[in-house]
C-alpha cells in the first residue's frame, strides 16, 4: 500500500513547469498529494485529471465569498479542482502571524466547502530548547477539540513539521520524529482521531526519506524543496511505496 507523500510547492514554479511536473508524476502512476500555488491550480488540475494524484491548495480564506480583497475561498478552491488544503503551515503561522483562533476558522471554512484539511503543527527551535516541544504540539492539536466530531473526521492528515527543520537542511532525527509522532498520536486519540495519518515534514530528501519512513509512527512525508523536481520527488515516493 505504501505511505503518503505530499509535496508543498510553496511560491515556486510557473504554469509550464507545474504542468510538466504533474503530468510526469501522473504518467508514472504516482499517488502523491500536490499543493501548488493558487494561480497554478487550474493547469495542475488539468494535468492530474484521471490520475491517482490528489490536488490541494496551500491556504484558504477564513471567510466565505465576499469583499475580501486578495483572499481565495474554500469554495473557489473546490471549484478549481482541489480536494485538499494545507492549514497552519509554519510559514503561515510564523510568517503571517496566523494564530490558532484564525486557523480554526480556516478549518471550519475548508470543511464547509468540502475540502479535506491537512493541519500542520510544530515547535520552533527556541520552544524545543526550552523543553516545550510536546506542549506546543499538543496545544496546536487540541484546537481540533472545538470542531464537532463529524467535522474533525474530515481532516485528511496532520503533519508534524518542526519549524527549525523546514527549509534548513537539518531534518529532525528518526528518534525525535518517532517520539513526537507518538505524542501527536496520543493527543489525536483523545480527540477520537487515532486513525488519522501523521506525516513528517522538514528537510526531507531522497537520502533521508527511507530512514524517516522506517519509523513506525510516520504515516508519510510532507516535502517542500525536494518536491519541486521529478527525480527527487519520485525517489521519495519510491521509498514511501516500499515503506
Ligand atoms: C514544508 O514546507 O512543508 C517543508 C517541509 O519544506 P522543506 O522540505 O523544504 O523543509
Amino acid at each position: 500500500m505504501g505511505k503518503i507523500v505530499a509535496a508543498n510547492w510553496k511560491m515556486n514554479l510557473r504554469r509550464e513547469s507545474a504542468r510538466a511536473l504533474a503530468a510526469a508524476l501522473a504518467a508514472q502512476g504516482r499517488r502523491c498529494w500536490l499543493f501548488p500555488a493558487h494561480v497554478l491550480l487550474p493547469v495542475t488540475a488539468q494535468a492530474v485529471q484521471g490520475s491517482s494524484l490528489k490536488l490541494g491548495a496551500q491556504d484558504l480564506s477564513p471567510s466565505e465569498d465576499g469583499a475580501f480583497t486578495g483572499d481565495v475561498s474554500g469554495e473557489m478552491l473546490a471549484d478549481a479542482g482541489c480536494e485538499l488544503v494545507l492549514v497552519g503551515h509554519s510559514e503561515r503561522r510564523h510568517g503571517h502571524g496566523e494564530d490558532d483562533a484564525l486557523l480554526l476558522r480556516k478549518l471550519q471554512r475548508a470543511m464547509a466547502a468540502g475540502l479535506k484539511p491537512l493541519l500542520c503543527v510544530g515547535e520552533t527551535a527556541a520552544q524545543r530548547s526550552a523543553g516545550q516541544a510536546r506542549e506546543v504540539v499538543a496545544g496546536q492539536l487540541i484546537v481540533l477539540e472545538k470542531l464537532e466530531t463529524a467535522r474533525r473526521r474530515g481532516l485528511c492528515a496532520v503533519a508534524y513539521e518542526p519549524v527549525w527543520a523546514i527549509g534548513t537542511g537539518a531534518n529532525a532525527t528518526a528518534a525525535q520524529v518517532q517520539e513526537m509522532h507518538r505524542h501527536a498520536r496520543a493527543v489525536l486519540e483523545t480527540l477520537g482521531l487515532g486513525a488519522l495519518p501523521v506525516l513528517y515534514g522538514g528537510s526531507v530528501n531522497p537520502a533521508n526519506a527511507g530512514e524517516l519512513l522506517a519509523c513506525p509512527a510516520v504515516d508519510g512525508l510532507l516535502v517542500g524543496g525536494a518536491g519541486l523536481k521529478l527525480d527527487s520527488l519520485s525517489a521519495i515516493d519510491d521509498a514511501a511505496l516500499k515503506a
